[in-house]
């Protein structure tokens, strides 16, 4: 082995060396500047047979479902769901459900999540309406 290839296979092994560095550092940058998957922005109300309607978290609205379908204003007559958006939080306001579990699962928000027992969900069984909380790949 001469001198000037042992110099050149050092170069070669400094030159792969940065490359991995280099390579690993972009891999760290590229996770940390990715968007937080999933992070909820919005409530995903699911009734009737499989219709979904989207709501801004951000945004105040009271929300009516009687016997699977949107209405105006609640009566209190067939199935019926009032459900509260307001200010990035939703709750189940009223429901004439057999035991109202749905209105016993409290406020759904970005606080909440993680010590409800349904997390991201509020569920009212018997009527099939169902309010997500929910982001961007979820
Ligand atoms: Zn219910």
């Amino acid at each position: 082995m001469t001198e000037t290839t042992g110099t050149c296979r050092k170069r070669n092994w400094l030159l792969l060396g940065a490359a991995i560095l280099f390579a690993a550092l972009l891999a760290v940058l590229c996770l940390l500047l990715r968007p937080k998957p999933g992070a909820p922005d919005r409530f995903v109300i699911r009734y009737g047979s499989g219709e979904a309607l989207e709501i801004p978290a951000r945004e105040t609205r009271t929300v009516v479902i009687r016997d699977g379908k949107i209405v105006d204003e609640a009566t209190g007559e067939g199935d019926e769901n009032v459900i509260r958006i307001e200010n990035g939080t939703a709750w189940m306001e009223t429901a004439n459900c057999p035991h109202h579990e749905c209105m016993k699962q409290g406020v759904l928000s970005a606080d909440t999540v993680g010590s409800r027992p349904l997390g991201t969900w509020i569920v009212c069984a018997p009527h099939r309406v169902y309010v997500e909380y929910a982001g961007d790949g979820q």
